[in-house]
């Protein structure tokens, strides 16, 4: 409506005045036409002719110097209109359109299911919205006077969280997703959040500059620890009878006392496979609920990783005979690191099985260790089957099977390389890979020689 009202057709004051001028010094020239044209041209002589020519000399004049008023009159007018900034026009529509803007704004902002609010450089919470009161449990007055840094709970990884974001937050940077445990104003809920900050420049004069954003996740949180301490108690559970008859099979395939028929010999021995597998499977799975509680650290000790080496390729000789693949082991520099005996050991097993199964007859597996300055790096090699592309980056998601191992070997679970991947990281190191459909497939374990805080 502002627009329209802009647009309407009417002359403005320079516009009449041009106008005005044009009529009035136009009326003027052709008053005094006559002494113009005289004074301009010449005085006509008394003849009938000389005065005809001399008529429509003057006619020709005056309508050129009436033309050149218009075109001053016009050029004039231009140049004023040019000159002239709109002025801003501040209607009634215009403020009610502000005005309901305002309000849309304000309600999106209480009402939001997602806890906002305002917050000054030392943590001071300002305009709290209705889900803020909320998550906080505290009244509109209450929150407003409240200090977030004063929330975040006192254990040490928090207090580190705390730290980092108050550099960021004085800074003026942005802060995503920030992952930490928050008390409510009882000081006695603890929350876990998810915290997002965005900041006005440093330079604004606005004291409350920072817009912070609460997701909460305790509820996820709390369902996650439920599935890990199922999981973590079943494997308990399940990991004990397995055992035992492990133990009772054993002990039949080997005591004297008992005759067995062969045949029976053979299922027993099958049936041992079947349990040592879902030993190895649930205990597996203990561990990935380890990892992902947090509660696995590495022990250190001194390793030599060829003679873990050479262990795994003994256990795995009968599957690398079975596959008719060639082996070559190698190793450069002085053999001995500082690390966990167990983590590296099940970190190169997982390498050297999955190039065993996903090699196809005939191929070649290699291992090389490397001892370097600083770190050890163990690369194996395969020429098997590879990783297809467009799969390679979920390799190290849990679960993951990629397509062409799936048709290839029905037996694997997806758990090798998330646990490969998380005892390196564990031991201050890393995995990468790299894979040719088709063509084989490399995987670097880098671990430090020497334990990270040593
Ligand atoms: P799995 O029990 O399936 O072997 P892993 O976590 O050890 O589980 O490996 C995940 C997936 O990564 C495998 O299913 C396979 O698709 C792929 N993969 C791992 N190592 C190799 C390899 N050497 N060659 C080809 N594919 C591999």
């Amino acid at each position: 409506m502002a627009h329209e009202h802009r647009h309407k057709k009417s002359l403005s004051r320079s516009e009449w005045t041009a106008l005005w001028f044009f009529f009035g010094i136009s009326l003027l020239v052709w008053l005094f036409g006559e002494q113009l044209a005289t004074a301009l041209l010449y005085s006509p002589g008394s003849g009938i002719q000389d005065q005809v020519m001399f008529v429509r000399y003057k006619v020709l004049l005056l309508s050129f110097i009436t033309v050149l008023i218009g075109l001053i009159a016009c050029a004039v007018t231009v140049h004023i209109r040019l000159a002239e900034k709109p002025k801003p026009t501040i209607t009634r529509e215009a403020v009610s359109d502000i005005m309901l803007s305002r309000e849309q704004f304000r309600q999106l902002y209480e009402n939001s299911p997602v806890p906002y609010f305002l917050m000054d450089d030392a943590g001071n919470i300002r305009h709290p919205n209705i889900a803020s009161l909320r998550f906080f449990g505290g009244t509109m007055e209450e929150v407003a006077s409240a200090n977030l840094y004063d929330l975040i709970a006192d254990d040490q990884k928090a207090q580190q969280t705390l730290s980092m974001m108050r550099a960021k937050v004085e800074r003026a940077l942005p802060i995503s997703r920030e992952e930490m445990s928050m008390f409510g104003l009882d000081k006695q809920t603890e929350h876990r959040a998810l915290v997002s900050i965005y900041s006005l420049s440093r330079k604004s004069p606005i004291p409350f500059k920072h817009l912070v954003t609460i997701i909460d996740v305790t509820k996820e949180r709390e369902s996650e620890q439920i599935k890990t301490d199922f999981l973590l108690l079943a494997s308990h559970q399940l990991r004990t009878p397995l055992t035992t008859v492990k133990w009772y099979i054993d002990y039949l395939l080997t005591t004297k006392t008992v005759t067995i028929e062969d045949e029976v010999r053979e299922y027993l021995e099958q049936i041992y496979i079947g349990n040592e597998r879902m030993i190895e499977l649930i205990t597996t799975l203990l561990t990935v609920s380890r990892i992902e509680m947090g509660t696995l650290a590495p022990e250190y000790t001194t390793v030599h990783v060829n003679g873990v080496v050479k262990d795994i390729l003994e256990e795995l000789a009968s599957e690398v005979q079975k596959h008719n693949l060639e082996i070559k082991a190698e190793s450069k520099g002085d053999d001995a690191i500082v690390t966990d005996h167990t983590m590296i050991r099940i970190a190169i097993h997982n390498l050297l099985t999955n190039a065993i199964k996903y090699t196809p007859v005939g191929g070649t597996v290699s291992i090389v260790a490397d001892y370097q300055p600083q770190v050890c790096t163990v690369t194996v090699t395969d020429t098997g089957y590879g990783i297809p592309p467009d799969e390679q980056e979920k390799i190290f998601t849990k679960m993951f099977r990629a397509s062409n191992a799936r048709k290839v070997s029905t037996n694997g679970t997806g758990l090798g390389l998330f646990l490969t991947k998380s005892f390196v990281e564990k031991l201050g190191g890393s995995l990468a890979f790299s894979s040719e459909l088709d063509k084989g497939t490399t995987f670097t374990i880098t671990v430090p020689r020497v334990a990270p805080d040593a």
